[in-house]
């Protein structure tokens, strides 16, 4: 990792010009409960305790001085709801969201939108992995997908079992990005890490098998690298990942195909799109530029994300 910043130079280790502390610059890679596993940008990896109530998540950056951890303001943060219900952040940091589909089985209506929409809001670029491309289907469906989103963002059309179009994640991945895959269960994405991550050997689960018993179940992501220079965070256990602060005001702001539309503008400045006269949105549908099954989608999105207990709240850790 030479010439990466935050190196010790001339002997001496830098200060962060944040917040003044000293210590050796690094990055939390996997988190064990009361301690963190951190990746020193040296190279060199350690086991550090958190300090009582301190926190900190796989992606974080931070300084190590002797036994004590600095974690770094974060941006690119994607979180979850535990089995009761509490806001979980997964990782962060994070520069890549990868939606993972596949021709069998298909993700529910609207999965791709709101996968967008939350990686928009929290700065996190989605892209599209299309996986199983060796079934019948595989490319007829990366094909409609392209046609609504490859405007937007990468398409990935890619194989786990053939191994087929996944130096195209690697690719995307390069110079130290951090990319996380989500997606329905069953798609592939405990595949694709064993495929993309040497010596990895997640269990891969069976398509319509009742029982998840058995099944990985770790309950913290862990952060793991590349061939090709990125890292990949493994979030095999995860049920879902949610839109837990993304307002519905924000809903048409980060919605794919809604771009141009709303650079034209609407008469009020809290338009929904949904029947306010003088609406940019809906002169594009009008008009033909926006497809009537992709404003639905919208209002459905907009529907769903209005009746989230949380919609609105300010961010939290944790
Ligand atoms: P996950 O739930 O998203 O992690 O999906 P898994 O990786 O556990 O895979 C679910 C099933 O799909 C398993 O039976 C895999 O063998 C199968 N599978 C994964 N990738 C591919 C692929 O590229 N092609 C085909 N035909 N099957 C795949
Ligand atoms: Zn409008």
């Amino acid at each position: 990792m030479a010439g990466r910043e935050g190196r010790r130079r001339g002997g001496r280790t830098e200060s962060s010009p944040a917040t003044g502390q000293v210590g050796d610059p690094g990055q939390v890679v996997a988190h064990h409960g009361v301690a963190v596993l951190v990746r020193l940008d040296s190279g060199e990896q350690m086991q550090v305790w958190l300090s009582p109530g301190q926190r900190a998540v796989v992606g974080d950056r931070v300084r190590v001085a002797g036994k004590s951890l600095e974690v770094l303001p974060a941006r690119g943060v994607l979180r979850r709801r535990d089995a009761r219900g509490r806001e979980r952040t997964i990782a962060v940091n994070l520069d890549s969201l990868a939606i993972v589909v596949a021709p069998e089985p298909r993700e529910p209506p609207g999965y791709i939108d709101r996968g967008f929409v939350i990686a928009r809001a929290a700065d996190i670029e989605p892209c599209i992995v299309v996986n199983k491309l060796d079934l019948p289907g595989g490319r007829e469906l990366a094909d409609r997908l392209e046609e609504i989103y490859g405007a937007f963002a990468d398409l990935h059309r890619v194989s786990a079992q053939t191994s087929e179009g996944l130096h195209s994640i690697r690719d995307a991945l390069c110079n130290g990005r951090l990319g996380v895959m989500v997606g329905p269960s069953g798609v592939g994405k405990s595949s694709l890490m064993n495929a993309l991550v040497p010596d990895l050997e997640l269990r891969v689960g069976e398509l319509n098998r009742g029982t998840k018993k058995g099944r990985h179940t770790t309950t913290t992501a862990t952060l793991h690298a590349l061939d090709g220079g990125g890292y990949l965070v493994d979030t095999a256990g995860f049920k879902d990942f949610i839109a837990v602060d993304v307002p519905p005001r924000d809903a048409a702001r980060y919605f794919p195909g809604f771009e141009t539309a709303l650079e034209a503008g609407c008469r009020f400045r809290d338009c929904a799109h949904q029947s306010e006269p003088g609406c940019g949105v809906l002169a594009a549908l009008e008009a033909g530029e926006i497809e009537a099954s992709r404003h639905r989608a919208y209002s459905s999105l907009r529907e769903e994300l209005s009746s989230s207990p949380h919609s609105g709240e300010p961010r939290r850790r944790g």
